[in-house]
């Protein structure tokens, strides 16, 4: 098959892009690089069946594929407030071009929703049933309702247009190539750790989450495409922690003479998540397999060897 992954440059994506290149697809990888980077897919650049296109999803493409995973959207809050505009315009508008694309072409179209969709939950742990608390005009709205409307578009393509659909929520996940400089909250810990600085936990570090390994994200959202539900799927590891027992967890793996540091609690901040996953267990024959305390060890070796290494040229 011809897949494109749009933001798949980005930290999922580039796992994604692995997997599908393993199975002999062709991929195209479509990003412009905002928060994407060309190493996260050096490995394929000179392969005959990867192609990868400079291109903002806001401005339409005609592309032939037959399935589109599209990512293309920043995750990490500090990423998706710096520019919030851009953020919305990314998910309406891109959702927009990429499911006329996926119309156009009839190709199987797999939204990557999230959690967020359910903001500040009240019911707990969260099923695709909840519709969510959402505060429409936060510093977090931008990426919350901008994904909200990406699924209302998702379905209302599929039911207007019969496009073939397909929409994961994703639950917090975690793993190799998050960015140094990503924001969120593993990455921060790890990053600090490693380099002796002070780790620091928002609020009283009592809000919980839950922490899903990259490599069973990945196995679940192309169950889900491959699959015959169209969804909504919460995909995420239901193994719940506190930010401080997160803290904790990194500081004991890494150095446990780091110091741990209390700083404000951003707005909007959701108190706790734990995705309900019985209809990716029984739609998709999926849960996760790797405990967090195996896929920080990974991701603590991934950040050591980076931290260790002047960065090559990263072209955004
Ligand atoms: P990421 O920031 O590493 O990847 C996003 C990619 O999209 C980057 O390569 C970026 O350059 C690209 N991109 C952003 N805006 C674009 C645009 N306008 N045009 C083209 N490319 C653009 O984030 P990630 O963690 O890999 O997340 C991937 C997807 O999964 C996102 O849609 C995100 O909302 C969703 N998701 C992730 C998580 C998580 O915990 N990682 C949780 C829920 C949902
Ligand atoms: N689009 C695109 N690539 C395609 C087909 C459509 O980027 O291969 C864009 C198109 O420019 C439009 C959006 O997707 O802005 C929605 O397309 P659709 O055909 O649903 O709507 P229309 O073009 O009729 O407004
Ligand atoms: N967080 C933290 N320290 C950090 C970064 C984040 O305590 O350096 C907290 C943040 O306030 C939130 C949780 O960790 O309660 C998860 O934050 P992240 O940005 O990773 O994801 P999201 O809030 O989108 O789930």
């Amino acid at each position: 098959m011809r897949i494109l992954v749009t933001g798949g440059a980005g930290f999922i994506g580039s796992h994604l892009i692995d997997r599908l290149m393993a199975q002999g697809h062709e991929v195209i990888c479509l990003d412009n690089f905002y928060t994407g980077h060309k190493r996260n897919i050096l490995k394929w650049m000179d392969h005959p069946y990867f192609e990868l296109i400079r291109h903002d999803i806001t401005e339409p493409i005609r592309l032939e594929v037959d399935q589109v995973y599209h990512l293309a959207c920043p995750a990490s809050p500090v990423h998706y407030q710096f520019n919030p505009v851009k953020t919305v315009k990314t998910n309406v508008m891109g959702t927009l071009n990429m499911l006329g694309l996926a119309k156009r072409v009839k190709a199987r179209f797999l939204l990557a929703s999230t959690s967020e969709v359910y903001g500040d939950p009240e019911i707990h742990p969260q099923t695709e049933e909840y519709r969510g608390n959402v505060n429409p005009i936060g510093i977090r709205s931008c990426y919350d309702e901008g994904k909200r409307i990406a699924e209302t578009l998702a379905f209302d393509y599929h039911r207007q247009n019969d496009v073939d659909i397909r929409v994961a929520r994703i639950f917090n996940t975690y793993g190799p190539r998050m960015l140094e400089n990503d924001g969120r909250v593993v990455s921060n810990l790890v990053v600090q750790a490693l380099k002796n600085l002070p780790m620091t936990v928002y609020g009283d570090g009592s809000q919980t989450r839950s922490f899903c390994y990259v490599s069973d994200l990945v196995e679940g959202l192309m169950r889900l495409m491959n699959g015959d539900q169209i969804g909504p799927v919460n995909l995420g590891n239901p193994d719940e922690y506190t930010i401080l027992e997160l803290a904790e967890a990194v500081r004991n793996l890494v150095n446990p003479q780091a110091e741990i540091k209390f700083a404000p609690l951003p707005q909007d901040d959701p108190r706790r998540r734990r995705p309900d996953i019985t209809r990716a267990k029984t739609w998709l024959g999926w849960e996760p397999t790797l405990p967090l305390s195996e896929g920080l060890k990974l991701t603590v070796e991934d950040f050591r060897q980076r931290l260790q290494q002047p960065q090559p040229t990263t072209y955004s």
